[in-house]
């Protein structure tokens, strides 16, 4: 609870800052362009193999070059492009790790050809490429369709499709008003009044937009497309080509009404007045209105990978869900005290969970009884060990499971927390070097420390509150402690050798 009102509180902040940066971007900057493919498919859809029925499961490599962006972060934002295109029966699992790249031309690129740049250097073969940056040529996001995407990373949060539109654009659709780009000419210097009819036909400029990298901006590219009509007459090559989405001639960011409708009130070349459909991911529509792909647009993304991009299709992957998502952490916990470096998380293995995310949160003296998010990890592996840490401070963690391809995870496991102290790991003894048993045990007791061989010891038992128990120094390979006389409690013995130290925690019952 107490870690809800904070990041509640974190949320509203960032949302407000988010949306005010949003404002000034371009939704999307890819061009405009139907490739000789998506040409060919809406010759004849039903030529094309969609496989529908099963669901296709693609990879997704992420890099990341922006900086703030956590794991858990893609997590939660793959949750998202997962949950947008649920009824596509498309699905994404990641290609772990996630990347992190350094290099701050590359994060905050102005031109397409650096976008192109970086993903020619980074890309991984035969999955989606994409890459979360600061500054994606002042655009919320874009796809190359040679390369991949590129996400600005305030475009990205719950609630947010932008990269589900960037995902469609790879997958060969386009957007609902594709021609109106640069209005009724390419250069968006006709103006066009929308009380009257549209003209038949728009051109457009999509000289970046091929399907191998050009960047001679110097030889304009333009073509030539048809204005859909709202009797459905042409709609199988005007516009983006689809019948089932409606006609829509708004090329820059709107707000719908209540109705899901534009308020823009524009006019078909026959003189009939209509509204777009915001709920339309492809279209600009505000990501409050936008919400789905259509069935034709599904099928033709289904019939692009299966036709055009069947590397990114994996015959031997298989999605296999988490047995038991319930998550026992082992060690450290019940604070724990431990060497500030080197700390080894320790928790149980889920079966078939693909990794884990790791939060860290301290607790601050300014607001006492608040959890902050310290950092963030994550793990192949059912363990972890962390960068060396602030002594005397009390850590809190906790563990998330994942699967890779199901990202909307609530089981989060129960937190818990450990204290560091001053003493290093560097030379931390292990079980093999040091032998303390019982370390559980009732008053009386004996307990017995056991060494490897014979050497100089140093041994010092302290109750929690710092109080001096017992304490040795001599030289053997064996001491034996009496606990007659103990309080029920837990105790820590520091135990020292010349190779090194170890505190080991006992508990009196
Ligand atoms: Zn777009």
């Amino acid at each position: 609870m107490k870690k809800i009102l904070f990041s509640l509180f974190f949320m509203g902040f960032c949302l407000s800052l988010s949306l005010a940066q949003k404002a000034e971007l371009s939704p999307c900057g890819s061009q405009p362009y139907k490739t000789e493919w998506l040409k060919n498919y809406q010759k004849d859809p039903s030529k094309f193999e969609t496989r529908s029925g099963s669901t296709l499961y693609v990879p997704m490599t992420v890099h990341v070059l922006a900086g703030g962006v956590t794991d858990e972060f893609i997590f939660r934002n793959l949750c998202q492009l997962n949950a947008d295109f649920q009824d596509t029966e498309i699905q994404f699992y990641l290609n772990y790790p996630i990347r992190r790249v350094s290099n701050g031309a590359y994060n905050s690129h102005q031109e397409l050809e650096l976008g192109y740049n970086m993903m020619v250097e980074y890309n991984v073969e035969n999955t989606i490429n994409t890459y979360v940056v600061d500054n994606p040529a002042g655009n919320c996001g874009y796809n190359l369709p040679y390369a991949g995407i590129a996400m600005n990373k305030t475009c990205m949060s719950e609630g947010d499709h932008t990269w589900a539109h960037e995902v469609g654009h790879n997958l060969s659709i386009q957007h609902p008003f594709l021609g109106w780009e640069g209005g009724v000419s390419y250069t968006g210097t006709v103006p066009h009044n929308f009380n009257n009819p549209a003209p038949d036909f728009v051109t457009y400029d999509y000289t970046l937009f091929q399907q191998t990298p050009y960047f001679d901006v110097d030889t304009l590219i333009v073509d030539t497309a048809f204005v859909e009509r709202a009797d459905g007459s042409n709609c199988h090559y005007a516009g983006d080509g689809f019948c089932d989405t409606d006609p829509d001639y708004i090329a820059n960011r709107w707000f719908c009404n209540s109705d899901g409708q534009s308020n823009l009130i524009f006019t078909d070349p026959d003189g009939v007045k209509l509204q777009a459909d915001a709920s339309l991911i492809m279209s600009y529509a505000d990501d409050g209105c936008a919400a789905r792909f259509t069935e034709e647009q599904s099928a033709a993304m289904r019939a692009n990978l299966i036709d055009e991009k069947m590397e990114y299709l994996d015959p031997n992957y298989t999605a296999d869900p988490m047995l038991d998502p319930e998550l026992v952490l082992n060690y450290p916990i019940d604070d724990e005290i431990v060497p500030f470096d080197g700390v080894v998380l320790d928790w149980e293995d889920i079966p078939n969970a693909d990794f884990y995310n790791i939060e860290i949160y301290i607790t601050n003296e300014v607001f006492p009884g608040m959890m902050f998010p310290w950092n963030s990890y994550s793990s192949q592996e059912s363990e972890f060990t962390l960068p060396a840490l602030d002594v005397n401070v009390q850590f809190f963690w906790e563990i998330t499971p994942y699967e890779d391809f199901a990202f909307c995870n609530e089981n989060v496991s129960e937190m818990n927390s450990f204290i560091t102290s001053d003493v290093s790991s560097v030379n931390e003894l292990d079980d093999t070097q040091v032998k303390l048993f019982p370390n559980i045990l009732e008053a009386g007791q004996i307990i017995q420390i056991v060494l490897e061989e014979t050497k100089d010891i140093f041994l010092d038992i302290r109750s929690m509150d710092g109080k001096q128990i017992y304490s040795y120094k001599g030289i053997g390979n064996q001491v034996s402690v009496s606990s007659q006389g103990w309080a029920t409690g837990i105790y820590l013995a520091y135990i020292e050798l010349e190779e090194g130290r170890t505190t080991r925690k006992i508990i009196v019952h």
